[in-house]
């Protein structure tokens, strides 16, 4: 029983990406329903990948401040129940619904709204779940391939073939968990929830606000349109790499931009000398604020994997 070990090593083998997509599909098609655990799990850890250190390493409480914003906003947000076979409702649902009336927090309210006090004790409740119950058994479904978890130390390291396959592929993978999480909340949930439910898991993590990374990049000096170098009057902030590839928001991604760039850009990817602005950029912004697990390698990479996922490249009308 995978989900009782403590420590694991990753099983050390040569995994062809035909063997990554056996083992991924195994798990997506085999892994038991009788909660989303794993599913959201396998979310996280896709949206996560920006996260990880060189080593493929993310702690624990890093993985479940990804969890913990899906959930509540499944749950408490959205109103959709995640049932457990035994008594109806799972152990993270019966947390996020105690914590909710515990503190009157009303249910329109997303993750975002809660202040950082009751963000850090639902990451922390829900880890003890995750902890206990969660990363041995998703490492058993995939045989213990993907990745080495210590309990102790709370974390877990993905191994490297892993991390690029779930770069490579992170478009069609979320869809496939975001459509295999839509079809188990079916069960459990009336019809007027279940309206527009692919969009509602398709954007649950994504930001009502961006409005703290826009004031950290004034406070340092950002004022003029990254693409077209206008004086910005009207501010937006725009995800260099789109959201829709890296599910995340890091502040290395974040450039300012005046609303006609930011609208004709879209959900698409700025041409590659822009790529190497945002790298002098980011070097400047890393001697003042500290972003973690930030490399330039990273940013490349994920440049170059958001191609790979069918972005197509933006151009900006530098006369407007
Ligand atoms: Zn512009």
């Amino acid at each position: 029983m995978g989900w009782k070990l403590d420590i694991a090593e990753a099983q050390e083998s040569y995994l062809s990406e035909s063997d990554l997509w056996r083992l991924t599909q195994q798990f997506l098609m085999h892994s038991t329903h009788t909660t989303t655990y794993k599913h959201i799990l396998m979310k996280a850890l896709l949206e996560s990948t920006a996260e990880t250190d060189e080593t493929g390493k993310i702690t624990f409480l890093e993985i479940s401040k990804h969890v913990s914003k899906i959930y509540w906003n499944l749950v408490i947000t959205h109103g959709l129940r995640q049932v457990n076979v035994k008594n109806g409702q799972s152990s993270v649902e019966k947390i996020l619904i105690d914590f909710q009336e515990t503190h009157c927090i009303p249910s329109n309210w997303n993750f975002e709204k809660l202040s950082t006090a009751h963000q850090n004790e639902l990451i922390k409740l829900i880890n003890i779940v995750y902890k206990k119950y969660v990363y041995g058994s998703f490492y058993s479904s995939f045989d213990g391939t993907i990745y080495s978890f210590n309990k102790k130390e709370e974390w877990i390291k993905l191994v490297p073939s892993y991390l690029v396959f779930f770069e490579k592929y992170k478009r069609i993978l979320m869809n496939i968990t975001n459509y295999q999480l839509s079809i188990f909340l079916e069960k459990y949930n009336s019809s007027h929830l279940m309206k527009n439910i692919l969009s509602k898991v398709e954007f649950v993590s994504a930001r009502h606000s961006l409005a703290e990374f826009k004031n950290i990049l004034l406070l340092h000096g950002q004022t003029t349109c990254f693409y077209c170098h206008k004086t910005l009057q009207k501010v937006h902030v725009d995800h260099f790499i789109p959201w829709s590839y890296t599910q995340n928001d890091v502040l290395w991604n974040f450039v300012l931009s005046c609303p006609t760039c930011n609208t004709s850009k879209n959900n698409k990817i700025a041409q590659k000398d822009f790529l190497y602005s945002l790298i002098d950029r980011n070097e400047q912004l890393n001697a003042v604020i500290h972003m973690r697990n930030y490399t330039e390698n990273k940013l490349k990479y994920t440049y170059e994997y958001a191609i790979q996922n069918g972005f197509k490249i933006w151009t900006p009308n530098r006369t407007y």
